[in-house]
């Protein structure tokens, strides 16, 4: 089984934004095991969406089309849609109703444009968004399905899994069960060298890599679920690359490191230099940090260096600030002088300027301290600025996971 789906907005084809819609929505059909055999990207004009929408027909059963639901006058879906199909629009009661509470209820004034989103397609029925104004819809249209869903994506991923999966999930005849492999130092070519010899025919796999992290997807379709899983397990236990793997699906290194912290009793500060606080940021994107993770300093400067976490003048002077030394003195310093457990600090050259013979761009030294102990790491990571600064934060909840 197959489908296609058109993403419509003016502001995808101009680069403004990404087209993360057509990316989720893909991703997820694969899980279902229904394949998406083409992805159009078109304007906020009437007639690419007739067009588009009828050469999706002649293709495909399932069609899931995004955006332009708007109340707005560039909003053309609703419009293009039912042309493609001949259907009318017809003005929905209930959904009027719901729109004139709304307003009311917010002490909004309603205008004639909202009256818009009143309207459906015939022979389609409604459905509700929770979490914007711009209602959905499911177009039965012979034996085919048209899914019209909203735009941002907060509005449409829910609605794509309570509406789209729900209905198409049983559809399919086999069942897939998939496990994603985190692995970290070792890079992609490699990494397939290793598990090649294990590839057989129930299993599919998918390598992707992003930052020096590699992730192995390993899914099998099978008639029931216990079957496709225990292809997958089979296939795990037959590799052998335990050195590299950091964790399994959701987890990512930061949420591995929250639980290492969380299970020790411990709290954890950074002492940054080259991120800038991106490895702050990065923890503090989970909920629950606040229970492990009282502060974090930004010491951009010697200065800084100097003044808030104590290191030495002399340590600068004879080393450097980018040096075994000095991330040492910084990871002991914020120990020493907050309320920390266990310090993490970062110093290197992000680039592309800065480098010297001895230092080049991607040099980073990581220092980890607790009151006892420190130790240090050199790391050499190559990229542009922005892949060496968020490469040191990976490696940061990389080396602390150890
Ligand atoms: P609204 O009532 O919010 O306008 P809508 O269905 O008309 O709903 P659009 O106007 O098409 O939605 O899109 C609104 C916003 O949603 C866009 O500005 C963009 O930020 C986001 N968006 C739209 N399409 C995509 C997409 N394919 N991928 C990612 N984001 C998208
Ligand atoms: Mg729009």
């Amino acid at each position: 089984m197959n489908a296609i789906v058109i993403s419509i907005g003016d502001e995808i084809l101009s680069g403004d934004i990404l087209n993360t819609n057509s990316q989720f929505i893909s991703k997820s059909l694969k899980e279902q095991n229904i394949e998406v055999s083409k992805i159009y990207t078109i304007r906020d004009n009437i007639e690419d969406i007739i067009n588009s929408t009828k050469e999706s027909l002649a293709h495909s059963d399932i069609i899931i089309v995004t955006g332009g639901l708007g109340p707005t006058e560039d909003d053309k879906t609703r419009e293009g849609v039912a042309e493609a199909l001949n259907y009318n629009l017809v003005l929905d009661d209930s959904l009027l109703k719901e729109i004139k509470d709304k307003f009311t209820k917010n002490n909004y004034i309603m205008s004639d444009n909202n009256i818009k989103q009143a309207y459906r397609i015939e022979n389609s029925i409604v459905l509700k968004n929770t979490k914007g104004t711009a209602p959905g819809m499911l177009v039965n249209y012979h034996n085919k399905k048209i899914f019209l869903l909203p735009g941002p994506p907060r509005e449409l991923q829910p609605m794509f899994n309570k509406y789209v999966l729900d209905s198409l999930r049983n559809k399919s005849d086999q069942k897939i069960f998939t496990r994603t492999i985190h692995t970290i130092g070792i890079g992609e070519s490699h990494l397939e060298e290793k598990i090649k010899p294990f590839f057989n025919n129930n299993i599919q796999i998918g390598m992707y890599a992003n930052n020096g992290i590699v992730d192995i997807k390993v899914s099998s379709k099978a008639s029931c679920l216990s079957q496709a899983k225990n292809n997958v397990n089979a296939f795990l236990n037959s590799i052998d690359i335990d050195k590299y793997i950091w964790g399994f699906d959701e987890e990512t290194l930061e949420s591995i490191v929250l639980e290492l912290l969380k299970k020790n009793n411990l709290t954890i500060g950074f002492a940054e230099s080259l991120t800038g606080g991106l490895i702050s940021s990065n923890f503090t994107r989970l909920s629950g940090v606040s229970e492990v993770f009282p502060l974090s300093l930004i010491t951009y400067s010697n200065a800084s260096k100097i003044n808030l976490l104590g290191v030495k003048k002399e340590t600068l002077k004879e080393y450097g600030a980018v040096s075994k030394e000095t991330a040492i003195e910084m990871a002991e310093g914020l120990v020493k002088k907050y309320e920390v457990d266990i310090a993490l600090s970062v110093t290197g050259i992000a680039g592309p300027t800065g480098a010297t013979k001895n230092k080049p761009v991607g040099l980073v030294f990581i220092g980890i301290a607790n009151k006892k102990i420190s130790i240090s790491k050199k790391i050499i990571l190559n990229g542009d600025r922005n892949n060496i600064q968020n490469r040191t934060s990976l490696n940061a909840f990389s080396t602390l996971r150890n």
